[in-house]
C-alpha cells in the first residue's frame, strides 16, 4: 500500500487529502514582514510611492492607451481622460495634501479631560487587498492604490483577468515603479481569486458585480476583515415632460454609449411618458449621428465589447421590446451600435440584469409619482439621473429616492469632483472612496488620549467610594468645555 493511503476499519483504502498549498503565503509574508518594519509609515516613503506612480503613468502613456484599446478599443480621449488624467489628477491631490491627510486630528474636549491630549490617528490597516474589474481597468485600480499607499499601506492588487492585455501590463511594469516588498500583484480568475481571499487581510477593496461582492464579503466574514464594495445596478434616468429634448439626449446618449455603454455610473433605463419619448426619439438618434456619424462603427470615438460571452449577452437583450434606433451588431468587431429600445416591460429580461451596454431602454411611466414609486420598487442605484427643466421636479426625485450618487440634469459628471464621496449604498455597495475619501477608507482612525502619568489628585473624583456630590461634579464637568485651548501635555 501507498505511503498516501490510510485504513479505514471497514478495509477500505481513503486517500489521504494533499497537503494543502497557499500559493499565495511567500508574497503575503513578504507584505507583512515590511508592513510591520515600519516601513510604510513614514511620509517620505509614501511621497516616493506615489511619485513612482505618477511616473508610470508617465513614462508609458502611449502602452497604456494602446492596452486600453486592445482590450476595449477605448478611444484615446475617452482612456486619456477616464482612465490615465484621472488618476494622475488623484495622485497630484494626494502629494499636495499628504502631510494634512496624516496629522493627528485634535478633538474637542470636556472638562473632566481638559488636561489630556485626545486626538485621532490616522494609522493604515496592514496588508490590504484590492480587487477589481475590466471596465476601467487602470482607474479602477489605480484610483483606490493611490489612498491605500497614501494611507500607509501594504497592498495586494487583483486586477482583472477579463481586461487581458492590462493584467499583463499591470503585472510586468507597474511593479517596476512600486517597492517590491510592499506591493504585489496577484493574477487570476474567480478560481484563483477564491484561494486569495481565504488569506487573512486587513482590509479588502472590492470593486465589481453585486453578485461577487457577496462571495468576497462572505470570504471577509471569516475574519472580520473590513471591507469597501463598490457594486453596480440599474441606475435609472427619469426625464420629466418639462425639458429641452435635444438638450437632454444629448446628455443621456453621451453617458449611456461612454466606453460602449461599459461604466457602472452609466444611465441604464429611461422613465419617461409616451408624449415625450416621441420627442425624445428623434433628438435620440440626432445625439447618435452628431457623435459617432451615419455608421457609429466607423467612428473612432466608440469603444468595444471586451469580450464574445458580453457580446453574446447584449445581442440577446437587443430582441427585447421593440428597436427604436440602432439594433446592428458584428461579431467578428464585437460592435454593437448604440441602441435605444422602446416599448419595453419591467418584467423583460433587458430589466432584470445591469445592461453594461451601448443599450438605452425606455420605459414609460405617466408622472414623476409613478417613476419615483417604480426606482423605490427596486434596489437602491449606484447611481440615479433626473432631468427636467423644472427643478422642483428634480428636487422631488432627488429627495424622495436613494442611491449612490445622484445627477440632476447631467450624467456622471460628479465623479471628476475629488471633494465627493463615491461609493453605492444598499446592494450597490458600502463604504466611499475618490479624493481624501480614499485615503480615509484606508485609514483606520483611532481614538487616542494621553494622560499625564502624575496630577492622580484630580482622578480622586472617578475613584470608590462613590458620592452623590463627586458623581454630580464629574456629571458637569463631563457636560462642559473650555472656551479657550488647554492641555498641559
Ligand atoms: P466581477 O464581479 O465579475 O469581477 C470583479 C473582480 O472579481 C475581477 O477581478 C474578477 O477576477 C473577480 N471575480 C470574479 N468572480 C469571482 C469569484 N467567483 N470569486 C472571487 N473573485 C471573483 O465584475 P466585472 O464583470 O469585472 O465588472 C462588472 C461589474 O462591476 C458590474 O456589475 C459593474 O457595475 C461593476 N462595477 C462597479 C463599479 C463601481 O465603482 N461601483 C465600477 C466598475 C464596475
Amino acid at each position: 500500500m501507498s505511503g498516501k493511503g490510510r485504513k479505514s476499519s471497514g478495509q477500505e483504502t481513503q486517500p489521504t487529502p494533499e497537503p494543502q498549498v497557499n500559493p499565495y503565503a511567500d508574497t503575503l509574508k513578504r507584505l507583512q514582514d515590511a508592513f510591520n518594519s515600519g516601513r510604510t509609515r513614514p511620509a517620505k516613503f509614501r511621497v516616493t510611492q506615489l511619485q513612482g506612480l505618477s511616473r508610470f503613468l508617465k513614462e508609458n502613456q502611449k502602452l497604456l492607451l494602446d492596452t486600453l484599446a486592445q482590450d476595449l478599443k477605448k478611444p484615446s480621449c475617452e482612456a486619456d481622460i477616464s482612465e490615465i488624467f484621472i488618476c494622475e489628477c488623484e495622485i497630484k491631490l494626494a502629494l499636495k495634501n499628504l502631510h494634512t491627510w496624516m496629522k493627528d486630528e485634535p478633538v474637542e474636549k470636556n472638562l473632566a479631560t481638559q488636561l489630556t491630549s485626545a486626538f485621532i490617528r490616522k494609522e493604515p490597516y496592514g496588508v490590504t487587498l484590492i480587487i477589481s474589474p475590466w471596465n476601467y481597468p487602470l482607474n479602477l485600480l489605480l484610483v483606490p492604490l493611490v489612498g491605500a499607499i497614501a494611507a500607509g499601506n501594504c497592498v495586494v492588487l487583483k486586477p482583472s483577468e477579463i481586461s487581458k492585455n492590462m493584467e499583463k501590463v499591470i503585472a510586468e511594469v507597474l511593479p517596476q515603479y512600486l517597492d517590491k516588498d510592499c506591493f504585489a500583484t496577484v493574477l487570476g480568475g474567480p478560481q484563483e481569486t477564491s484561494v486569495l481571499l481565504e488569506n487573512r487581510f486587513d482590509y479588502i477593496f472590492f470593486t465589481g458585480s453585486p453578485r461577487v461582492g457577496q462571495i468576497v464579503m462572505t470570504a471577509a466574514s471569516q475574519y472580520l476583515t473590513p471591507i469597501t464594495l463598490e457594486l453596480g445596478g440599474k441606475n435609472p434616468c427619469y426625464v420629466d415632460d418639462n425639458c429641452d429634448p435635444q438638450n437632454v439626449a444629448n446628455r443621456v446618449a453621451f453617458f449611456r454609449f461612454f466606453n460602449a455603454g461599459q461604466t457602472c455610473v452609466a444611465p441604464d433605463y429611461i422613465l419617461c411618458s409616451r408624449k415625450i419619448q416621441e420627442k425624445l426619439l428623434p433628438a435620440l438618434q440626432h445625439a447618435v449621428t452628431q457623435f459617432y456619424g451615419k455608421d457609429p462603427q466607423k467612428s473612432p470615438d466608440l469603444g468595444r465589447i471586451i469580450n464574445d460571452k458580453h457580446f453574446h449577452r447584449l445581442q440577446g437583450l437587443m430582441g427585447n421590446g421593440q428597436v427604436a434606433i440602432g439594433g446592428h451588431s458584428d461579431k467578428e468587431d464585437r460592435y454593437i451600435a448604440p441602441t435605444v429600445l422602446v416599448d419595453v416591460q419591467e418584467t423583460d429580461p433587458v430589466m432584470q440584469e445591469e445592461i453594461f451596454g451601448p443599450i438605452l431602454p425606455i420605459l414609460n411611466v405617466e408622472s414623476v409619482d409613478e417613476a419615483i414609486a417604480f426606482i423605490r420598487k427596486r434596489e437602491k442605484p449606484l447611481a440615479l439621473y433626473a432631468f427636467s427643466n423644472d427643478s422642483k421636479v428634480v428636487n422631488k426625485v432627488l429627495d424622495q429616492t436613494s442611491s449612490g450618487s445622484f445627477g440632476g440634469n447631467d450624467g456622471f459628471m460628479f465623479l471628476i469632483i475629488t471633494s465627493m464621496p463615491f461609493g453605492g449604498v444598499g446592494h450597490s455597495g458600502m463604504g466611499e472612496y475618490h479624493g481624501k475619501f480614499t485615503f480615509d477608507t484606508f485609514s483606520h482612525r483611532r481614538g487616542c488620549l494621553l494622560s499625564s502619568p502624575r496630577l492622580e489628585i484630580i482622578n480622586k473624583l472617578r475613584y470608590p467610594p462613590y458620592s452623590p456630590g463627586h458623581q454630580r461634579l464629574l456629571e458637569w464637568l463631563m457636560e462642559h468645555k473650555l472656551s479657550f485651548p488647554c492641555s498641559i501635555l
